[in-house]
């Protein structure tokens, strides 16, 4: 029978004391060294391993690794622009500038003129109003929430009317029918999962309606037998019975970009003009921090913004301030197209994509290009695939090469795999990534 290795764990304390004399741990927190401690122990106790490397090699590692932040920057050639998994909408160089501006003390809610206390929500009211052609408008911490608030504003204790088909689930168990739980109302179903007419709305109000949700079918569509009632007929339907309808738009589409091929998408302000409610992120098409934003009648925003969740649900400086500024870019078009990331990336001109992944591919040996597309994703324009140009990674071994690009220090590289491929797509990569993508893979092959 061989010997327990676990009769020879050093104690705690000892690993400690010899790691807190160690002088490339010098300035490492007790705390820290206690914890790694405790965590090799407990791994070696578990699988009967002594460390390969020895006992003070291996806490050191874990020291290290546990005072690195977990939160960095990567180099995304997924070719994904709305990368969930990836924080969403890269920002605009200017949002980035007035995020650091007002990192110190700023006027968040202080307005200079008065010198008294102002409103964290005058800061992108009027901007907002003038993008969306909105009355009035106002922003929490995400969409979800702004749905949240608004159903919970208009319709606890009461009921809103939704179409069977839009009971739909956006990802992360954020569920129409939950939220709408969640919020206090209660939800009237209505019509088929394929078809919804006014009729339906009609046959289903009571004396007990607060309003009418319209959810957009941001990750799925449906195609046959369907029908559905335009908003701006539920708005004018609503509206003879002094009703809010709220339209769940999801992805923040701003300006049309029909003919750059991208369609299928809510214009926001063509849904402002209907009436409604509108509800949208802010870190999808819109390309700005992640927010919750409500553009609509003054009427609602007025009691909305002051219910007491709405104080819950605000978000800090550095979202406003990113806003703010990636806002601005929109008051001309032509500018928002070029230096908002997001809207850049998903109209990249075709032999701009070709070109770089020719640099690319002349840089990196063995490689070849090929043709293919890259996705939108966030639930926006759902199912749209943008022609670009591929880089194929030499390997036999995509997904080992995947994992070693993923977990490259300094800057990890998210990659597509696929058909036994390694792909790089340009479309997501700035160009003042592109040394260090190729650098990344040379170096990983
Ligand atoms: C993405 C999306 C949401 C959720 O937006 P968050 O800002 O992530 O909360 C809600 N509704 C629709 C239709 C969406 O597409």
């Amino acid at each position: 029978m061989s010997e327990d290795p676990r009769r020879h764990l050093p104690a705690v304390d000892r690993l400690v004391r010899e790691a807190a004399a160690d002088p490339e741990l010098a300035g490492v927190g007790r705390a820290v060294l206690v914890a790694s401690a405790r965590e090799l122990l407990a791994d070696a106790r578990t699988d009967g391993q002594v460390p390969t490397a020895g006992w003070q090699a291996e806490l050191k590692g874990r020291v290290r690794r546990a005072l690195e932040p977990t939160l960095v920057p990567v180099i995304n050639a997924s070719g994904v622009v709305l990368h969930t998994n990836l924080g969403r909408a890269p920002l605009p160089e200017a949002a980035v500038a007035a995020i650091e501006a007002v990192s110190g003390y700023n006027t968040l809610e202080y307005d200079l003129a008065a010198g008294r206390r102002g409103s964290r929500q005058a800061h992108v009211r009027s901007l907002l109003r003038q993008v969306t052609g909105a009355e009035d408008a106002g922003v929490v911490t995400n969409a979800a929430a702004a749905l949240y608030l608004l159903l919970n504003t208009l319709s606890a204790g009461g009921e809103t009317i939704v179409s069977r088909g839009e009971l739909v689930e956006i990802g992360g168990s954020f569920r129409i029918p939950e939220i709408l739980a969640r919020s206090g109302a209660s939800l009237i179903a209505v019509g088929a999962t394929n078809r919804t007419r006014l009729r339906d709305f009609e046959l289903a109000l009571s004396p007990r309606t607060r309003c009418a949700l319209q959810v957009h079918r941001s990750n799925f569509s449906q195609i046959g037998f369907t029908e559905d009632v335009p908003l701006a007929d539920l708005v004018t339907f609503m509206g003879t019975r002094d009703l809010p309808v709220v339209f769940d738009a999801g992805s923040g589409l701003l300006l049309d970009l029909s003919s750059y091929g991208l369609r299928g998408e809510p214009l926001i302000p063509s849904s402002v003009q209907t009436g409604a409610t509108v509800v949208f992120s802010g870190d999808k098409l819109l390309g700005g921090p992640q927010a919750g934003i409500i553009a609509g009648p003054h009427s609602v925003l007025a009691r909305a913004m002051e219910n007491p969740l709405a104080r819950a649900l605000r978000p800090d400086k550095i979202v406003f301030a990113a806003l703010e500024a990636t806002l601005r870019l929109y008051l001309d078009p032509a500018t928002a197209l070029r230096k908002v990331p997001a809207l850049a990336m998903l109209i990249a001109d075709k032999t701009e994509l070709e070109h770089r992944a020719s640099v690319l591919r002349e840089r990196i040996p063995g490689a070849h290009t090929e043709p293919g597309t890259s996705a939108v994703g966030g639930g926006a324009f759902a199912g749209t695939e943008l022609p670009t140009t591929l880089v194929v990674v030499p390997t036999d071994h995509p997904d080992d090469l995947a994992e070693r690009l993923r977990t490259a220090a300094p800057r990890p590289i998210i990659t597509r795999t696929g058909e036994g491929k390694l792909l790089l797509d340009p479309r997501t990569v700035r160009p003042d990534e592109m040394d260090a993508l190729v650098e990344g893979i040379n170096a990983s092959l």
